[in-house]
């Protein structure tokens, strides 16, 4: 059995190495590494596999939602409410933006934000919610641009984790999760779904007006050659990695359905344990599974982890501590008993490996190892 790995990278870039390589090299050879025709291009494909008039690419995931904060024209003291249990970049740039951050909490089961919890937060002061697709799939997207639509706020879509994943609406029509919001926002990092090699990431829009903001917000604020219409940033995609994402982008529905076979196969395994809670997925949103993360009654994660790390096998805790606790967020004004789910999944979460290149074998093993360790504990 090959070695089982959280991410597999390598095993999936042997399979493409040929076109991997001829292209970097190309891109080297050609000399335009910085918005070169390869960023051109893989940005049109990426418009038309999203279905979305403007993709703006930028240097990663994070500058991706300081942008579309700062595209919205938001002032410090504004309120951005978003979710307690997500990747800390979300909330980080709110704060580094003197926005003020209302962390809320999420659903127990489809681990996206709360919809009462949103409710309950909506002040005169709110100007936007950042719904994170977390895990892979979406947010209850049409009741938060209800809610958004009747106060006047805008939706930032954080898409980092669940780009190709398609949205439902109760309309009957289906979007591409990132592209339903006023903006949508993606990181390239090389574990995300579509990832490159180095850091990357882009904004998605509908609206002609915004496009142009962020596309000037991207370039130091320039309007006209040398001439700066607002405070910008210096946030690029690289050639190279452009090359690189061209590339998977063909491959991206090819590699979702290996990540969906996977836990398939996971479901069938674990799902009959009266202990397991294997991923809930809400019927209007495909799940791309950016990871496997299921709920164990009663557990002790840390110890399950180091069980499955003497067997050879990773798992991670995504995340073992709520956003509205950590040193960096918390703030008087949040009541931990707001945040009762939150707390209880930080405490009986556990994510098992989950890549496109997971083999049966592998998957066999693991989920034996995960059965065992819950036979002794
Ligand atoms: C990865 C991630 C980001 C940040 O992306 P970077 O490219 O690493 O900056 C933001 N939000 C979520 C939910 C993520 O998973």
């Amino acid at each position: 059995m090959k070695q089982i790995q959280m991410v597999d990278l390598k095993s999936q870039y042997e399979k493409i190495k040929g076109e991997v390589d001829k292209a970097t090299v190309e891109v080297i050879s050609s000399s335009a590494y910085i918005n070169g025709p390869e960023v051109k291009a893989f940005q049109t494909e990426l418009e038309s596999y999203l279905g979305v008039k403007h993709v703006i690419p930028c240097a990663n995931g994070t500058d991706a939602l300081q942008i579309a904060l700062m595209s919205l024209g938001l002032e410090p003291g504004d309120e951005v409410i978003t979710s307690d249990f997500t990747f800390a970049a979300t909330v980080e740039v709110v704060g580094l933006l003197r926005l003020k951050h209302v962390l809320v909490d999420v659903d127990p089961d489809t681990f996206s934000i709360s919809l009462e919890a949103i409710k309950a937060a909506i002040t005169p002061k709110t100007k936007a919610i950042i719904p994170v697709h977390l895990f892979g799939q979406c947010a209850q997207m049409d009741e938060i641009m209800e809610i958004a639509n009747e106060h006047g706020i805008h939706v930032i879509e954080d898409n980092a984790q669940a780009i190709g994943a398609d949205y439902t609406s109760k309309d009957g029509s289906t979007k591409k999760a990132g592209t339903i919001g006023k903006v949508g926002t993606t990181s390239f990092f090389p574990s995300k779904n579509l990832g490159c090699y180095g850091d990357g990431g882009a904004l998605f829009t509908n609206d002609d007006e915004l496009a142009e903001i962020i596309r000037s917000i991207v370039n130091h604020g320039m309007g006209k050659r040398y001439y700066y219409d607002r405070l910008g940033v210096n946030s690029r995609l690289d050639s190279i990695q452009a090359a690189v994402l061209r590339i998977k982008l063909r491959k991206l529905d090819e590699y979702i359905a290996n990540r969906q076979s996977a836990a398939t196969f996971y479901n069938q395994a674990l799902s009959a344990h009266a202990r397991i809670s294997t991923p809930a997925v809400h019927p209007q949103s495909t799940h791309v599974f950016h990871q496997y993360t299921m709920k164990i009654d009663g557990i002790d994660q840390f110890h399950m982890q180091e069980f499955m790390k003497s067997k050879g096998i990773p798992a991670m805790i995504y995340y073992p501590m709520p956003l509205h606790t950590q040193e960096a967020y918390d703030a008087e004004r949040y009541n931990d008993d707001d945040f009762e789910i939150t707390n209880m999944l930080c405490k009986c979460v556990i994510s098992l490996p989950m890549h496109t290149e997971l083999e049966n074998d592998q998957l066999k093993f693991i989920t034996d190892a995960v059965l065992e360790y819950l036979e002794k504990n």
